[in-house]
């Protein structure tokens, strides 16, 4: 995805600082981009308070509850 800025690690650390390849993702809800580690697509970094231009919803879950390399299904 062309949004992906140069300034954007290719690689991030999950809640383990164990390192993962990031696939980038819209959010379902607001579309604004979510990163998900390759090797285990459960694993998730959203944006919290970086919203996108085109954000649909700043009260998104990903923005207000953001899940940041955990998994998905961890959400509070
Ligand atoms: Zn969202
Ligand atoms: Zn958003």
């Amino acid at each position: 995805m062309s949004r992906i800025g140069p300034d954007l690690p290719p690689r991030r650390r999950d809640e383990f600082s164990d390192w993962h390849d990031l696939v980038p993702e819209a959010c379902p809800d607001c579309g604004c981009l979510v990163f998900a580690a390759k090797d285990d697509p459960d694993i998730v970094w959203e944006p919290e308070r970086a919203w996108d231009e085109g954000c649909r919803n700043r009260e998104c879950h990903c923005h207000t509850a953001a899940v940041i390399g955990r998994g998905r299904s961890e959400r509070a």
